[in-house]
């Protein structure tokens, strides 16, 4: 795909920016990742006059610019009734992970989990490339590779936050053997694209595992969700989880006080819907894949039905490729997943609002270009279709409306300037460190 910017510093100052990472991964002499408080993990260019060619792989590798499926002919087992609207999917179930801790910690029924655990502990992989909460400041993300069973369990859970898992793929492609890799659809994305250019990358990838996403909150998100909960200092906090620990979970965040520590919560409505979804990055608004339509397997919450309180988690598990199909069968067959075939009308019976804002998508990328914004580009994604048939003639109607106000109040025709979140506390471990 032939991109118009630049380099990725323009993709993020116009926005268009998701943070996966992977363009520091492509050009670690040239970018670093940086937090941007109000937008998600950015990439920041290290030498300011560096010339465009010296980071011409960062382009090729970024999904913020647009993704393209395949020419190729579909295998023929593609449930044709889902490709529209969720990708190629050829097996859709329902289940959850065998290993009740792995279950009760996760974010749905423990799939992705245990799917990437069956992978290094039976399939002869080396390590999971993923996301955990970073040890000193635990409301920001850092990206980590583990090797066993503790070390999946303690990165369960979805992190409504900025986390970029592509900025340290070259970790899986110096591993001994393939590795699993997690991400959001945005980060699988930019695993397909850098594999495409990196034969030793693609090597490497064994399995690459997607979860569902509506999108992804800012920093200032997290730090809101805190302030709610009554916590005024966010130095003082020890742990932050954003769902798990039963389905889906409460937001539940230990904090240090004079009297030792304590841990407020807030319900999943009270945290995702009251606080976090209001500050998701605008390039979530232009998404069309919000289900993992390039990974192996993708995951998500099947939230067909009304969930009893108490209920243990399940999870909606989409097999996607020929990979995918060969590791779920043999994780299941292996005991690590307990899985029962799913009717393919679950997966859109549970996520409706992921169908409608994926409809969204053509009506509003179209008045970002009338209004001089930018917007990605999607080939062989069938969205006039999506938003012809999904949305409602109101919603159609907001999609070029809303989106005319929100050039403006987003400021989608400026140039940001993306200036890096320092946390306090890593202020000042820099200042004492000589
Ligand atoms: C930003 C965001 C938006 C989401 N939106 C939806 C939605 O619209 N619909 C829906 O059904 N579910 C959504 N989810 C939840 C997620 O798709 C499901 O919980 C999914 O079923 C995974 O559950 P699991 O129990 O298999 O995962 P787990 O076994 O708990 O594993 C979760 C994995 O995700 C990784 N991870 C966590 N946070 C991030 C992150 N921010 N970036 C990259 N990797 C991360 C962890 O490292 C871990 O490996 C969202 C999650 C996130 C983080
Ligand atoms: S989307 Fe990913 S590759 Fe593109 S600029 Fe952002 S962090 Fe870099
Ligand atoms: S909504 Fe799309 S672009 Fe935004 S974080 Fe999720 S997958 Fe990435």
């Amino acid at each position: 795909m032939r991109s118009t910017f630049r380099d990725v510093g323009e993709v993020a100052a116009r926005q268009l920016c998701c943070g996966c990472g992977a363009c520091a991964y492509a050009c670690p002499g040239e970018i670093e990742m940086i937090d941007v408080l109000d937008q998600g993990r950015r990439p920041r260019l290290k030498n300011a006059l560096g010339e465009a060619s010296r980071t011409a792989d960062a382009l090729k590798v970024c999904p913020g610019v647009g993704l393209e499926h395949p020419r190729e002919k579909r295998a023929p087992e593609v449930i044709r009734e889902l490709l529209p609207t969720w990708g190629p999917v050829l097996e859709v179930w329902e289940g959850h992970a065998v290993d009740p801790e792995i279950r009760w910690a996760s974010s749905s029924g423990g799939a992705a989990s245990a799917l990437a655990l069956f992978c290094i502990e039976r399939a002869d992989m080396h390590g999971v490339l993923h996301v955990a909460a970073r040890p000193d400041v635990p409301y920001l993300n850092r990206t980590v590779l583990s090797t066993s069973r503790e070390e999946i369990l303690a990165a369960t859970g979805s992190r409504y936050a900025p986390a970029s898992p592509c900025d340290e793929l070259h970790l899986v492609e110096e591993a001994p053997r393939p590795c699993v890799f997690i991400g959001k659809p945005c980060d699988v994305a930019a695993t397909v694209k850098a594999r495409a250019i990196r034969p030793k990358l693609d090597e490497k990838l064994g399995l690459t595992i997607a979860f569902f996403c509506a999108g992804t909150p800012s920093t200032r998100g997290t730090l809101e969700m805190i302030r709610r909960m009554g916590i005024d200092d966010p130095e003082s906090v020890v742990s932050v989880r954003y769902r798990g620990m039963g389905w889906p979970g409460k937001a539940a965040v230990r904090f240090r006080t004079e009297a030792g520590e304590e841990t407020r919560e807030l319900t999943y409505d009270q945290s995702w819907g009251g606080v976090l979804e209001k500050h998701r990055q605008w390039r979530c608004y232009v998404c069309a894949d919000h289900t993992g339509e390039f990974a192996d397997v993708s995951v998500g919450d099947p939230w067909y039905r009304k969930i009893r309180a108490g209920e243990p988690g399940r999870s909606l598990v989409l097999v996607r490729s020929e990979r995918g199909r060969r590791a779920v069968a043999a994780a299941r067959d292996a005991g690590y997943l307990r899985l029962d075939r799913a009717d393919p009308a679950i997966l859109p019976a549970s996520q409706r609002e992921l169908a409608r804002t994926r409809g969204a998508v053509w009506g509003r990328t179209l008045t970002c270009r009338l209004f001089g914004a930018a917007a990605p580009r999607f080939d062989r994604f069938p969205l006039f279709w999506t938003w012809w048939t999904q949305l409602s003639l109101k919603e159609k109607a907001q999609s070029f409306y809303g989106t005319a106000k929100r050039v403006f109040t987003k400021k989608l025709r400026q140039r940001l300037t993306c200036e890096p979140y320092v946390p306090p506390r890593a202020r000042e471990t820099t200042a004492v460190t000589p």
